[in-house]
Parts: C-alpha cells; structure tokens; sequence
C-alpha cells in the first residue's frame, strides 16, 4: 500500500467505493487491485486534502501524514521552535487548552504566537485590497483546499483569487518581519490541507510544521499532559471568529457595515459544486458579491478535517467561540473592536493599528496544477466501447445510475474509465451480467450445445436426488472415439460428439441431453413407457450408424404401475443404466469387428 502524498489509503480498505461519492477532485480516487483485492488508493497529485473520505470511509482505512513527530524529534533535540496557534485549539479544548500549551513551553517550545491575530492582519490586508481593487468576485484564500480546488481544477478562476496569505502565514510573516523572530514555527490547527503550506526547509521557511488536533493531542495523552498552563502572548481582535464559516465575512461586515456584500459557502460538496456552477457568472463580473467566503469545511475549520473525533459533535465548541467573540467585543471599549462605535471608525482605528505594515509582504501567489489534472472527454465511439465493455448494450443499461460504483451517473463512470480511474469490475451490473454469462457458459457444453457436466449435477443435486416416478434414465457412450481422434484426427472426433448429441435432442429434447463426460451423455425421458423409450433407441442407433456413428445405450426406469411405486435416486439409475449399456457396447464392438479397449 503506498503512502505516499498527503492522504493516503491504508491496508484496511475493502474497496467499498463510498470514498469515490464524496470525492470533489476526479480522479483523486483510484480504482486498483492489490494483492488480489479491489481497493481505492489516492492520487496525490489530484487530491486536495478535503478529507471528505475520512468522513464516510467506515473502515478507518484513509489515513494523512502530518509533521508531529518530526516536530517533537526536533523539539527534543533542542531546536528553537515557536508555535502559531489556530483559534479554534480554545474552542475545542477549554479545560485542556492552558496545559496543552503549558507542556509544549516545557518540552522547549518558544513563543505563543496567536493565529487568530494573524487573522486581524488578514482582514486588514483583505480590506486594503478591495480598496485597491475596484470590482467584484474575488474569492477568499483562506482555506487551502479551497485555493488547492481551484488551482487543480478551476484555474481560470485564480486570477479572481483574494490574493493575500491565509491567517496562520500572516501571524507567520508578521513574527518574522515585524517581531524579527528567527526560529522555525510550527503550526497547531485542525486541517491536513494547511499541510501544503509547510515548508521543510529554508531557514526564511515561514511555518515548518504543521501540527494537527488529532495527532498532537494522541501523541500528548500517550506522553502525558502537565498541570503547568500559559496563554498566548499577543491580544487579538475578532481574527478570533475565522475558525466559524462566515468568518471572513462578519470581520468585513463589522468595519464595512452593510456596505459589502459577502457570499458565505461553505461545506465539502456544496462548495465545489458552487464553485463548478458559478465559475461562468463570477468571470462574467454577474455575481454582485464584493467577495465570496468560501470554506471546504461546512461549520468552518471547527469542523476541521484532522479533528479528534467526538470533538464538537454537539455545537459546543461553536457555542464556546460565539462567547469568546462576544467577550472581546465588550472588552475592547477604545479600539477597531469596539462595538459603541460605527463601522467606519472601527476600519480607521483598524489601520491605524496595523499602520507600520505592508500590504506586499502579506500578498501571495497561486500555481496553476491544472496539467496534471486533465481529464478526457471520450467520442461517441469511444463511449460506445466502454459501454459495450460493461456489457451495457441499450439505453436503458447506460442510465441506471445507481451509484454502487461511487460515481452519480452510469456516464459519468463511464468517462472514469475512459480517464483511467476506474475499471469495469467496480460497475455492479457488469458484474451482475458477468456472473449470468459465467453460469450459462458452465451450464451449456460449448462443442455440442446440449446441457454440461455442472448442470447434470444440479439438476440431480450430484447424483443424490430422486428420480421422478416414470422417468427413464438413459446412458449413451460414443464407441470408438479414442480411435476417430488418433486415426482420423480431433474434428472427426468432435463430429462423432455433435452427431450424437444432435441425435439424441432430437429425439428426446434439449433440455434433457447432459453431456457428462468426454464420450457419454445421459438423458433423463418422461412421459414416455420404458419399452418405447428403449423401441427410441434402437432406431436413432440405427439411424446414427448410416452417419458412421456408433453409439451404445443403456437405460433405467424409475417404475410407477398400479401396484408399486420404486423411488431411485439418479446415481442407482445411472449404475444400473451405466452396465445395460456396457452390454450393448460388447454387442456394438462385435457388429464392428472392434476389439473392446482393455
Ligand atoms: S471508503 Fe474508500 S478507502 Fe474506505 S474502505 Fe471504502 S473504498 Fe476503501
Ligand atoms: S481527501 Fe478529499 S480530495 Fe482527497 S481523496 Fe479524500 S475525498 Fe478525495
Ligand atoms: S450501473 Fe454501474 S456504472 Fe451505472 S451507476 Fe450503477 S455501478 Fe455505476
């Protein structure tokens, strides 16, 4: 199982395909065979740490790499690190906030650097912007799937991206340009994405970790929480309600008022479809949005994507922070945060705060990954294939859309697997029409077309079933077959097989001729007397002989008369028939003037 890339599936996969649903980024899930069993692996190079599979995979098996235990080996090794702290640590963890970061500062890390004023500078720096710029729909940069999404799949939209750092870069840059701080800084938030933001190395690397709830707090309760406590070391605005969905939004609205019009989305399907619905009207300037806050997580990153689970399942969390933003709006009586005054205050006090800043060294770039994303679209012939491919022959076949292979629509699995995602083993109705083709090719003989071997055995549950009163069990054996194939050659053989079979449907039914082995065949007869049905056989054994054909019968009545009934199962029959026809094979070999075979 490859572990490469940021998400990754691990050996408990069972290739259910419910990951394949939920994923917004095509072909991030990959169908594959390993070690002989389906599985969905990830492309790395499609996925954008979403964690929608996470959220559905009932087998715990997707699995993230973070940087927790390289940052306590290096913390251990005496590295200076200084930690940036997302909101929504406090929110989640109110009891154990304190001594989480208490037991950090003693195993050795430096500074408390808050994210959440980091989130004050990117309000400000966002303000300063759409000052700068005077038009509509730009799309916020905070959230790093968001802006992974659209440099995978909606590059034509990065020119309509908000372009300043997100929150915990912009606490990260402020504590390098302006605080002149000089070690590395780890990140501690709730998302796996904000691992594309790390960089590994560089001594001018802004965060060179990044920390998730999840994998800290298990490596803290396996290594043990202190009772020392601290607290972060630089007060904040309300940078402190970013960890909500709409916190871009209330920021703007508190120092523009009604002034801007903000369009909040948010949620791991509804943003991407959002965004693939409104790409057109946002790049035809007919969104009226000043600004669209958009979040891959629907109750924002309290609803994080590497968040313990049992975390915030009850909204207390949500509830905790909406206090805390409550509390820092009473207490801040003078400042941008104040609420006794007018939003146009606020914004003046706002840049008079961060007048020593500047706007460039919190703007960012984005890259365009679009090329290792392309899909193709197949031709009406290429599609017709693969359709054909899945045994899907009409129309009807081709809309089931029943979504067991984890994709909404037949045609969009379709174009799966033109792309290479997917394989025809993964759609339940070509394996449904798979098993029916198997069970007829096991239950016909191919050469002669009567009934096989496997059928005889079931429909006489393997020799052990009884015969229905009146039948009568017939056993024919090919004479001379070994012969025809050494002396003649293998189709004069195949010929001695079909004519013989042939023979005996004709006079007796298809749905009663078993071929059972090489040369013999059995028939079961009914509603036919024992002598006619022996009175049958003389004249197809003479009628087959004028073809070159020599066949020995033999047969067993399962009797019914007025006075006694004699119940056989067809193994007893076919014993019985099996030496009347040994019988008739001397007398044949006779006629012949063969010798009998050893
Ligand atoms: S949801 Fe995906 S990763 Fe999980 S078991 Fe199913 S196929 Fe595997
Ligand atoms: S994390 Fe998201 S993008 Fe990546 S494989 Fe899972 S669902 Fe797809
Ligand atoms: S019929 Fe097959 S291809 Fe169509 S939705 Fe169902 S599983 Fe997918």
């Amino acid at each position: 199982m490859q572990e490469e890339g940021l998400v990754y599936t691990n050996e408990n996969c069972i290739g259910c395909n419910k990951c394949v649903g939920v994923c917004s980024a095509m072909g991030a899930c990959i169908a594959h065979v390993e070690g002989g069993k389906a599985q969905i692996a990830v492309d790395s190079l499609r996925c954008t740490a979403c964690g929608a599979c996470f959220g559905v995979c009932a087998h715990d098996a997707r699995s993230y790499h973070d940087d927790t235990k390289r940052f306590f080996r290096d913390l251990g090794r005496g590295e200076p690190i200084s930690l940036l702290i997302s909101p929504a640590l406090s929110a989640e963890y109110p009891e154990l906030y304190g001594r989480i970061l208490g037991t950090l500062r003693h195993l050795g890390a430096q500074r408390m650097l808050p994210v959440a004023f980091g989130a004050d500078i990117y309000t400000w720096a966002t303000l300063r912007y759409l000052d700068a710029h005077d038009r509509a729909g730009f799309i916020s940069s905070r959230c790093p799937v968001i802006v992974s999404y659209i440099e995978h799949f909606h590059p034509e939209l990065l020119s309509q991206m908000l372009p300043i750092q997100n929150p915990a870069m912009c606490m990260a840059i402020y504590a390098r340009k302006r605080l002149r701080l000089k070690e590395k800084f780890a990140y501690i938030g709730p998302c796996i994405a904000s691992s594309f933001d790390v960089q590994h190395k560089g001594a001018d690397a802004y965060v060179s970790y990044n920390l998730t709830f999840q994998s800290l707090l298990k490596y803290l309760r396996a290594h043990g929480i202190s009772e020392e406590s601290c607290d972060e070391e630089i007060g904040y605005g309300l940078g402190l309600s970013y960890p909500a969905a709409n916190g871009l939004a209330s920021n703007l609205h508190w120092f523009l008022g009604d002034d801007i019009f903000v369009r909040v989305v948010s949620g791991k399907r509804k943003a991407y479809r959002w965004l693939d619905h409104n790409a057109d009207a946002i790049l035809g300037g007919r969104l009226l949005f000043s600004i669209i806050d958009i979040v891959n997580c629907s109750d924002g990153c309290l609803e994080g994507t590497a968040k313990e689970s049992g975390q915030n399942e009850h909204d207390e969390a949500f509830s905790r922070l909406m206090q805390c933003i409550h509390a820092r709006e009473q207490l801040d009586e003078e400042g941008p945060w104040s609420k006794r005054i007018l939003p146009k205050e606020r914004l003046a006090l706002l840049n008079a705060r961060f007048e020593g800043l500047q706007l460039e060294d919190y703007l960012r770039t984005f890259t365009d990954q679009s090329a290792q994303c392309q899909d193709w679209e197949p031709s009406h012939d290429e599609a017709d294939a693969i359709y054909e491919s899945m045994h899907k022959y009409d129309e009807a076949s081709r809309h089931i859309d029943c979504s067991a292979c984890g994709y909404d629509t037949c045609a969009d699995m379709m174009r799966a697997i033109y792309n290479g995602f997917n394989n025809s083993r993964n759609c339940i109705h070509y394996e449904q029409a798979e098993a029916d083709r198997l069970e007829k090719l096991s239950l016909y003989d191919e050469l002669t077309g009567v009934q096989s071997h496997n059928a005889y055995l079931l429909a006489t549950q393997y020799g052990s079933g009884f015969a229905e009163l009146g039948t009568t069990f017939v056993m024919a054996d090919v004479n001379g077959l070994k012969r025809a194939n050494d002396t003649k050659g293998h189709a004069e053989g195949d010929r001695l097989l079909r004519t013989a079979a042939q023979c005996l449907a004709a006079v007796f039914g298809k749905n009663c001729v078993y071929r059972i082995g090489g040369d013999e065949f059995v028939a079961f007869v009914q509603g036919l007397s024992h002598a006619a049905v022996c009175a049958r056989l003389a004249e197809t054994q003479q009628s087959l002989e004028e073809f070159d054909v020599s066949v020995a019968f033999g047969t067993a009545h399962a009797e019914e008369s007025a006075t006694y009934k004699t119940y056989k199962t067809y193994k007893a029959l076919k014993d019985e028939a099996d030496k009347v026809m040994y019988k008739d094979k001397l007398a044949c070999y006779a006629r012949h003037g063969w010798k009998p075979r050893g």
